[in-house]
């Protein structure tokens, strides 16, 4: 569990053992004991092709050794685009890219999120879009024969609120109203 630039001892005491099997119980989760550290995804990675610290193997063994603080905390989780390329090419049918969606969630069930993920979070609650539409918008639309969209997305909050996501995201829902 090291790369060329860092080196870290792990304490046994800090590892969870119930971590893989938290994985497991959720959807995409389901197959991650069948790892046997072929290293495939890792190899066909475009994201690793840019960063050589990132490493989809290296994080689904951090599951398996039960390192929940150091993979719920780790910026790498929130890399992954979600291409797909590993869990079309594993050999065990583990579902990696879905597990790093099930990272992410519980990441933010604990309140781990990057602040820029937040800020487009509160954008999306505010706005109901990741950016604003005015009146000049809208003015614009009309000349180009568009029809006016709405300014505000009162329904986007709402959910928001509803599925807890406001507090999650730091409360920027509850900014809102
Ligand atoms: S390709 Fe599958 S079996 Fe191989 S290291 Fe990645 S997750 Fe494990
Ligand atoms: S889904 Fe994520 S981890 Fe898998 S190959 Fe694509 S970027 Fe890499």
């Amino acid at each position: 569990l090291s790369n060329n630039k860092q080196r870290k001892t792990i304490s046994v005491k800090d590892l969870n053992p119930e971590f893989k099997h938290e994985v497991a119980k959720r959807r995409g989760g389901e197959h991650i004991r069948r790892c046997f550290a072929c290293g495939t995804c890792t190899a066909g990675c475009p994201v690793r092709a840019l960063n050589d610290d990132y490493n989809p193997r290296r994080i689904i063994h951090q599951v398996l050794l039960g390192m929940k603080d150091e993979v719920l905390k780790n910026d790498f989780i929130w890399l992954c685009s979600t291409c797909y390329t590993c869990q079309e090419r594993c050999p065990q049918g583990v579902r990696i890219a879905d597990i790093m969606t099930v990272l992410k969630n519980m990441a933010v069930d604990e309140g781990r999120v990057p602040p820029a993920y937040a800020q487009q979070g509160d954008l999306i609650c505010k706005h109901g879009r990741l950016y604003e539409i005015d009146e000049f918008d809208n003015r614009k639309r009309e000349k180009a024969g568009l029809p006016p969209i709405p300014t505000t997305c009162d329904d986007v909050a709402k959910i928001f609120k509803a599925t807890g996501l406001d507090k999650k995201l730091g409360g920027k829902g509850e900014e809102s109203k």
